[in-house]
């Protein structure tokens, strides 16, 4: 006798599932349209919209302004996921570091800074990223896929949810794994998500978007009607250390990409920030810091400077707080606005550059102890 085949009630089901609509990441217009077929006034959409991102609802059961009637339906056609948090790790200075799996079987990060006025959330915009930095665990990975304008919003959504946190009080710095400009339509569709008075409603001057100097993709966001605040990751002052440094300085060399911030719109009052992560030996001697400040001689700006974390991925070293501050006093005696970016949660990977997806809490290295301040 032959055996009935196995697979169609399992499969039939698992269609069933996949056939469902998730609305993470979809715009007002978008829900109104997906809706359409089940004849509900236009206003039903503007609800679902501030459930999804304004009350963090991910459970059509919690749509307690929609019927029970009309919740069914929802439920038989469409579902609303946040990505899945896989682990948590806490930092003793209190970071969160958020370890994501996304399809298929991709890990991201995002990490959450809790801080006095206002939390600091730092998303990813991509599994991996294709630039390859030297001193940067991510570019380790090289690049293995975009993430979707769901998973990039979805990632302030979930950490929301998980602490409770009201979007007003949030900073985002879209500064994890991934470089912005290079899944730049998701990217941007996020940051729309997120400005959207009908939803989170976080003001574009909260919003912060690093890149390590994508120039063509600097001059489509100028044009943008919803702008961040933009960081830039020089990071050198010479074309042949940021050659080696960033690969992609060979393409967009450090005098274009200082003439694209030159054309980089400004509302008053705000100002591009340039990161430096400072490396012993390479980038970090007086003459850099010189150099620098000539460089940026006449842009709104500040500057941040970022000790490097060190890993042992990474061939590279911290320089010593005695160079670090020494860096730092020749760029304030030139009145330039400066910071030296504290380290935060390096004891669990969370710090700048330390994002890899990594299942253990913490690299076995950390930047030394710096001076009380
Ligand atoms: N791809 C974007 C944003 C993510 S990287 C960019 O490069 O700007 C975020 C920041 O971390 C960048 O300023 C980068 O220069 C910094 N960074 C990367 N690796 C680092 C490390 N090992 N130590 C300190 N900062 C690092
Ligand atoms: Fe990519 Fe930014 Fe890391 Fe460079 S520093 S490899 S651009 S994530």
């Amino acid at each position: 006798m032959v055996a009935e085949p196995e697979l169609q009630v399992p499969q039939m089901i698992h269609f069933a599932a996949m056939a469902l609509v998730n609305l993470m990441g979809r715009s007002l217009e978008e829900i109104e349209e997906a809706i359409s077929g089940l004849n509900e006034p236009k206003y039903r959409a503007r609800q679902i919209y501030a459930g999804i991102y304004r009350r963090l609802l991910h459970s059509w059961d919690h749509f307690t302004d929609l019927g029970k009637q009309l919740r069914e339906k929802l439920k038989e056609q469409f579902t609303i996921e946040h990505p899945p948090i896989r682990q948590v790790f806490v930092s003793r200075d209190g970071t969160r570091r958020y370890l994501f799996e996304v399809p298929p079987g991709q890990k991201i990060e995002s990490v959450f800074i809790p801080e006095d006025r206002r939390d600091t959330v730092c998303i990813s915009t991509q599994a991996g990223c294709a630039v390859g930095c030297l001193f940067c665990v991510t570019g380790k990975l090289g690049l293995r896929r975009n993430l979707t304008s769901g998973e990039i919003v979805g990632q302030v959504l979930a950490l929301q949810s998980d602490r409770g946190t009201a979007a007003k009080r949030l900073n985002i710095v879209i500064m994890g794994m991934g470089e912005p400009l290079n899944n730049y339509d998701n990217v941007m569709k996020a940051i729309r998500l997120m400005t959207h008075k009908d939803g989170m409603s976080i003001s574009p001057r909260r919003i912060t978007l690093s890149t390590s100097g994508v120039a063509p993709g600097i001059r489509r966001l100028a044009k943008e009607e919803v702008i961040p605040n933009l960081a830039i990751s020089l990071n050198a002052t010479t074309d042949s250390v940021r050659d080696m440094l960033i690969p992609i300085n060979r393409k967009w060399n450090i005098a274009a990409l200082l003439e694209t911030c030159r054309g980089f719109p400004l509302e008053q009052r705000r100002r591009i920030t340039f990161e430096y992560v400072l490396i012993e030996g390479v980038n970090d001697s007086p003459e850099d810091a010189r150099r620098l400040a000539d460089l940026l001689q006449g842009l709104k700006k500040k500057i941040n400077l970022i000790p490097l974390n060190a890993d042992p991925w990474i061939p590279l070293k911290t320089p010593s707080w005695d160079r670090i501050l020494d860096f730092e006093k020749i760029l304030v005696d030139r009145c330039i606005t400066v910071n030296i970016r504290r380290s935060r949660g390096d004891d669990v990977s969370a710090a700048c550059g330390m994002l890899a997806g990594r299942e253990e809490p913490a690299a076995d290295a950390a930047i030394p102890p710096g001076p009380a301040r």
